[in-house]
C-alpha cells in the first residue's frame, strides 16, 4: 500500500533542496507524524531534464511529485555545469559548445567589439555570463543555463549577410539567455527584452530574459511566470516586432501586468540611469 504525499509535503520539500541541480539526489529522515526513526529514508531526486523532484520514502512507503519548472526556484551560480578542457567544452547534460571558441575580447572581431562595446558591456560581465567569440564561423556564442546546467547556446552572427541567430538546445522550455538576478517567486518586475547585451545591462538594474528570436511557446512564457509587473521591451525594428510584443503581452497578463515599452535604441544602448528612468517611470 502505496499513498502519496500531500503538495504541501511536497512543497516543504522542494524548498528545502531547491539548491538541487537536475539529475542530482539527496537522502532525507522523513520525520513526519506517521513517520519517524534514525534513518534517511527518502530519496530525493530531481529529474534531468524535466523539471520534476520525485520523493519516496521506503519506511512509510509514501512518494510524490513537484513540478519544479512551473515554479523556478533560485537559480545556480553559472558555470557550475561546465567544464573546460584545452580548446574543447563539454557539460554534464549534453550540450556540447563549439571548439576553439575565444573568451578574451582582444581576440574577437572587430564587429563583435564593436557590438559588446556599443553597448557599455564590460569584460567582467562577458566572463560572468560566458560569452566567447568562435573564430571559425564569426560569431559570438551566448550559453544560456538553467538549475545550474547549461540548456543551450545562441551563436550571434554579426558579420554583413550572416544569419543573426542559430540555436543549438536539449530543453527548448528552458532555452532562455536570464540575468542573474532572475529568481521568481513573488518578484515584483521582470523585463523581456530580445538580446543578450540587452538583458545583460538591464539585468544590472531588474531581472531581465532574452527570446534572441526564438518562437514565443507556451512552456517558455510559464519559465516568465512569478513577478508582478512585466516590462516588454524590444528592439522596435517592424511591423512584426510590434505584433510580437502585442503577442508576448497578452500572453504574460495571465500572470502580472504588462506594459510595452517603445524606444528610438535598443535597451542596451541606454544608459544605466536611462533604464531606471524608463522602467519606473512607466
Ligand atoms: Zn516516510
Amino acid at each position: 500500500m502505496t499513498s502519496r504525499l500531500s503538495l504541501k509535503e511536497m512543497e516543504e520539500l522542494a524548498d528545502r533542496y531547491s539548491w538541487l541541480s537536475p539529475g542530482e539526489s539527496v537522502r532525507h529522515n522523513h520525520n513526519t507524524e506517521y513517520c519517524s526513526g534514525s534513518s534517511r529514508s527518502m530519496l530525493i531526486k530531481y529529474g534531468e531534464s524535466n523539471g520534476i523532484i520525485n520523493a519516496s520514502c521506503y519506511r512509510c512507503g509514501r512518494s510524490g511529485f513537484y513540478v519544479v519548472t512551473s515554479f523556478p526556484r533560485i537559480e545556480k551560480a553559472k558555470g557550475k555545469g561546465t567544464q573546460s578542457n584545452g580548446n574543447k567544452c563539454f557539460t554534464n547534460t549534453g550540450v556540447v559548445l563549439p571548439r576553439g571558441c575565444v573568451t578574451d575580447l582582444s581576440e574577437w572581431s572587430p564587429r563583435a567589439r564593436v557590438w559588446v562595446g556599443r553597448a557599455g558591456i564590460t569584460r567582467e560581465e562577458l566572463k560572468e555570463y560566458g560569452l566567447m567569440y568562435n573564430p571559425h564561423n564569426s560569431k559570438v556564442v551566448i550559453p544560456s543555463f538553467y538549475g545550474g546546467n547549461l540548456v543551450g547556446y545562441q551563436e550571434r552572427g554579426l558579420e554583413e549577410g550572416d544569419i543573426k541567430y542559430i540555436t543549438t538546445t536539449c530543453d527548448a522550455a528552458h532555452m532562455i539567455f536570464r540575468s542573474k538576478n532572475t529568481v521568481v517567486n513573488g518578484g515584483s518586475k521582470a523585463v523581456v527584452v530580445e538580446d543578450a547585451l540587452s538583458a545583460i545591462k538591464v539585468g544590472r538594474h531588474y531581472p531581465t530574459y532574452a527570446l534572441q528570436g526564438v518562437n514565443v511557446t507556451d512552456g517558455l512564457i510559464a519559465a516568465l511566470r512569478g513577478y508582478k509587473h512585466y516590462y516588454i521591451w524590444l528592439d522596435n525594428d517592424n511591423k512584426n516586432v510590434k505584433l510580437r510584443q502585442l503577442d508576448i503581452a497578452n500572453r504574460l497578463s495571465v500572470f502580472g501586468d504588462t506594459s510595452i515599452l517603445k524606444t528610438e535604441k535598443d535597451p542596451k544602448e541606454h544608459s544605466d540611469s536611462e533604464i531606471l528612468e524608463k522602467i519606473n517611470g512607466d
